[in-house]
């Protein structure tokens, strides 16, 4: 049988850096684990416009809709800031999730025990924080029509149209389930079915996907303005979270701030199941191309990596291999290795980018 296929798109500023470990990685699970990948790489974002004209070609496209899984590293970056809006570096990530029809995107919130103290909140409300939050990706009211400003009795007005469809909620709400399945059996559904219409049938679209397919998951609902409140009170309540696009682009962001760094935030976004049962999938760590600190060597690899993993579980069923990586990691971090990121106000001496990525294979060969 072939081997899984991964299209690298490594992108701008500390993109190729963090994605240059990622790869140490995925040959080490070539090498020792034989799990071997037909590995591609290609451009996006402004090293593609640099290339081509534009933030992701055509041929890259066509690429990224054959492979099992799309890694990507980062866009963006000053220099492209001043171009037109149709071919700025993010347009490039925009195209590949919308033509390959990403429409949920898992965030997940992971306290490392090591980084416990790093958080905003107290040690003992995120110590062994493991959550995740599932996002609509690809609907609701970033774009549902109508929209736009328009000028009504002399003043301007803008509109936006919160709109979904049953068959949109379904599929995100499969997601939801599926996950929480693998997980601890729990979905918390979050909108604001008090006042909104779509938050209405979206809770009921949820309830009977859930009587239908998944009574033996546990679920509960919870008014989106309630749960951010709960986040930050008792995280460690909920398990898988699934919400539309607007509440999930806030929560997953708050909640992915309750972990520390973005150094270390991967995410998954994952679409419907490809002819080999596999979803379409693209991985990435949540940061940005961070220009402030790119080309330096003090890039923290762990969200990229992080990324990877992700794939190993939910695009290449090595669920196992995946745990193997993630200790792998919690080790280096609880030996105290720290990029500049994971260092408090008390200092310290930060390791490289590269250091980091080989600690990790060092942490990995003694797993063995
Ligand atoms: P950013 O995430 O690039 O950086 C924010 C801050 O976090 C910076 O101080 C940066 O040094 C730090 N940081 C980020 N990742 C880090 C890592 N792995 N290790 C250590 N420190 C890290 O966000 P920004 O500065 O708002 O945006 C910079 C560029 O990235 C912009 O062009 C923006 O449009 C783009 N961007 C791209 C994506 C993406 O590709 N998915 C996401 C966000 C921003």
């Amino acid at each position: 049988m072939a081997n899984p296929s991964i299209l690298i798109l490594p992108g701008d500023g500390i993109g190729p850096e963090v994605m240059t470990e990622v790869k140490k990685v995925i040959n080490w699970f070539g090498e020792k684990r034989d799990l071997a990948f037909d590995v591609s790489e290609d451009l996006v974002g402004g090293a593609a416009y640099d290339a081509h004209g534009a933030p992701l070609s055509d041929e890259t496209m066509a690429k990224a809709q054959e492979v099992d899984a799309v890694l990507l590293g980062a866009v963006g970056g000053p220099k492209y800031d001043t171009l037109d809006f149709s071919v700025k570096p993010e347009r490039g990530l925009l195209r590949l999730r919308k033509e390959m029809d990403l429409y949920a995107n898992l965030r997940p919130a992971q306290c490392f025990d090591a980084l416990s103290d790093f958080s905003s909140l107290k040690q003992e409300v995120v110590a062994g924080l493991d959550i995740m939050i599932v996002r609509e990706l690809t609907s609701g009211i970033y774009f549902g029509e109508p929209r736009g400003i328009i000028t009504e009795n002399n003043e301007r007005v803008g509109i936006n149209t919160q709109r979904y469809t049953e068959s949109e909620i379904e599929r995100v709400a499969r997601s939801a389930f599926e996950l929480a399945k693998r997980r601890g059996n729990k979905v918390c559904s979050m909108e604001k079915a008090n006042v909104m219409e779509s938050g209405i049938l979206w809770r009921e679209v949820v309830q009977r996907v859930h009587d239908e397919e998944y009574a033996d998951v546990e679920l509960s609902h919870m008014y989106a303005d309630a749960g951010a409140m709960q986040l930050c009170r008792w995280p460690k309540q909920f398990d898988v979270i699934v919400t539309d696009n607007l509440f999930g682009d806030l929560l997953s962001d708050a909640a992915a701030m309750l972990t520390g760094s973005l150094g270390m935030l991967p995410s998954a976004s994952l679409g419907a199941p490809m002819a080999n049962g596999r979803p379409k999938a693209m991985y990435e760590p949540v940061h940005g191309s961070a220009p402030d600190i790119a080309g330096q060597g003090k890039a923290n690899p762990i969200a990229c990596i992080l990324s990877f993993s992700m794939a190993l579980r939910y695009s290449f069923d090595q669920g196992e291999e995946a745990t193997r990586l993630e200790a792998a990691i919690e080790k280096v971090l609880a030996d105290g290795v720290r990029t500049a990121d994971l260092l408090g106000p008390e200092g310290g001496s930060p390791v490289s980018t590269s250091e980091m990525g080989d600690k990790i294979l060092a942490a990995l060969d003694a797993s063995l």
